[in-house]
C-alpha cells in the first residue's frame, strides 16, 4: 500500500488540475480540498475522486475556471449558480461572499446551485468557522441515479445528502458534525471494495433490495443500494437535505424529470450566523467549552476508551498523516495516476513529482 506524503499529494493533484486546463488557483484550492480531506482521514473524498474529476472534465460535464453567477443577492440572501465548475472553487467563494454578508447582516442564507462536487462539507465549515462564524449546511448530490434508500424502502431514491454543522471556538471550530446521511459514504464504500473488505452489515441493498456487504456491486453501475443512516429519524433527514438543498435553493432535486449527465453535482444550502450578533460573543465561547469539558467528562461505556465529540477524529488523524504520510489504497494510487497520464503528464514530470 503506498505511503504518500501531503506534499506529494498536493503537488500531483496541482499538476493534474493544471494539466485538465485549471488556472493556479483553481488547480492550488482543488488540492488543498482534496489532501486536506485525505489528511482528515476522509480518503473517500480526496484525492481518489481525481479520476471521477478527469472522466467529468473530459466529457465536458465538469467546467474548468468558472466562477459562481450570482443570481439573487439581496440583504442577508445569496443565491449562486456553481454552471458545474470545479466544486472546490465555486464553494469556497460561495463561502467568502456569504461570511462577507453575515460580517454585514449577522447572518446570511446561501443557496448555492449546480455546483461540481464540493467534496468534504466540514471544509466549507471549516472556513466560516476560522473567520469566526457558527454555520449549518445541507448539502444533496445529483447528475448521477439515485442511491440511497429511504428507511423501509427497497431500493435507491436519494444521494448520500451530507448534513454538516460547525460552532466556532478560539480559533477554528470548537465542534464539527459533518456526515453524509447514508450509513455508509460511496467514496467509504468504493475504498472498502479497492481492499477488498466487506462493507458493514445492513449498508447496502443488492439490486433485488436484499442485504450484502459485497460493496464492489456499486461500482461502476451502482447496482445497489446504500441505506440510510440512524432508522426513520437519519432518513428522513437525508430527505430534508434532499428538499432544502435541491428545492429551496431553487435548484434540482433527483426526482427522475431532470436529466443525468453522469457526473456529480452538488447543491447547498448554508445559513452562516455571527455569533456577536445573538449575544457576547466570549459569553458563547466559555459557555460552549464548559459543556464540551464536561459531556467530555462523560463516563466511557465498557469497553470505550475515551468519548469523542465530533470532529475530534479527524483532528487527530490530521496529526498522524501530517506526520506519518498518507496511505492510500493500491488501485486508487494506480487510478491516480492513469487520469494524470490520461490529462497528458508524461512518465517523466510524474517521475519527478511523486519520486
Ligand atoms: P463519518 O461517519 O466518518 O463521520 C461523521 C461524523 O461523526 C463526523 O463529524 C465525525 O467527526 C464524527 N465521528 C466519527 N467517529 C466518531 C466517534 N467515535 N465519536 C464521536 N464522533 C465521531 O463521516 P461520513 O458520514 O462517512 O462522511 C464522510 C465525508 O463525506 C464527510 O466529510 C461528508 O461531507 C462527505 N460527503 C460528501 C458528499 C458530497 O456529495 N459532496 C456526499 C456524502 C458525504
Amino acid at each position: 500500500m503506498p505511503i504518500v506524503t501531503a506534499l506529494t499529494l498536493h503537488r500531483l493533484t496541482s499538476a493534474i488540475c493544471a494539466a485538465a486546463g485549471s488556472q493556479p488557483g483553481e488547480a492550488a484550492l482543488v488540492a488543498d480540498h482534496l489532501v486536506g480531506a485525505n489528511l482528515a482521514g476522509h480518503d473517500s473524498h480526496g484525492v481518489g475522486m481525481l479520476p471521477l474529476y478527469v472522466r467529468c472534465l473530459t466529457e465536458g460535464i465538469l467546467l474548468p475556471n468558472q466562477t459562481p453567477r450570482v443570481v439573487q443577492a439581496q440583504g442577508p440572501i445569496l443565491v449562486l449558480d456553481g454552471q458545474r465548475g470545479f466544486g472546490q472553487a465555486i464553494a469556497h467563494e460561495a463561502m467568502r461572499q456569504g461570511i462577507a454578508r453575515a460580517a454585514e447582516h449577522g447572518v446570511a442564507v446561501v443557496a448555492l446551485r449546480n455546483s461540481f462536487h464540493i467534496g468534504r462539507i466540514g471544509h466549507w465549515a471549516e472556513q466560516c468557522a476560522t473567520a469566526g462564524f457558527a454555520s449549518v449546511h445541507f448539502v444533496n448530490v445529483i447528475d448521477h441515479g439515485p442511491i440511497v434508500a429511504l428507511h423501509g424502502a427497497g431500493e435507491a431514491s436519494l444521494g448520500t445528502n451530507p448534513f454538516c454543522a460547525a460552532l466556532p471556538g478560539q480559533d477554528g471550530p470548537a465542534v464539527l458534525l459533518d456526515m453524509a446521511t447514508s450509513k455508509w459514504a460511496l467514496g467509504k464504500v468504493r475504498v472498502a471494495a479497492n481492499r477488498g473488505q466487506p462493507v458493514p452489515e445492513d449498508s447496502l441493498l443488492d439490486a433485488q433490495g436484499e442485504p450484502t456487504r459485497d460493496g464492489s456491486i456499486m461500482f461502476p453501475d451502482l447496482q445497489g443500494a446504500l441505506i440510510a443512516m440512524g432508522e426513520h429519524k437519519g432518513s428522513g433527514l437525508a430527505m430534508i437535505c434532499e428538499l432544502f438543498a435541491g428545492a429551496l435553493t431553487g435548484g434540482r432535486t433527483m426526482q427522475p424529470d431532470h436529466a443525468r449527465a453522469g457526473g456529480a453535482i452538488n447543491n447547498m444550502l448554508s445559513i452562516i450566523i455571527d455569533p456577536g450578533s445573538l449575544g457576547d460573543r466570549q459569553r458563547m465561547l466559555n459557555e460552549a467549552d464548559a459543556m464540551i469539558a464536561y459531556a467530555k467528562s462523560a463516563r466511557p461505556r465498557r469497553g470505550v476508551a475515551e468519548v469523542l465529540l465530533p470532529g475530534e477524529p479527524e483532528e487527530r488523524r490530521r496529526a498522524e498523516r501530517a506526520a506519518h504520510g498518507i496511505d492510500l489504497d493500491e488501485r486508487s494510487w494506480l487510478d491516480i495516476l492513469a487520469a494524470a497520464r490520461q490529462v497528458g503528464l508524461a512518465d517523466g514530470q510524474l517521475a519527478e513529482i511523486v519520486g
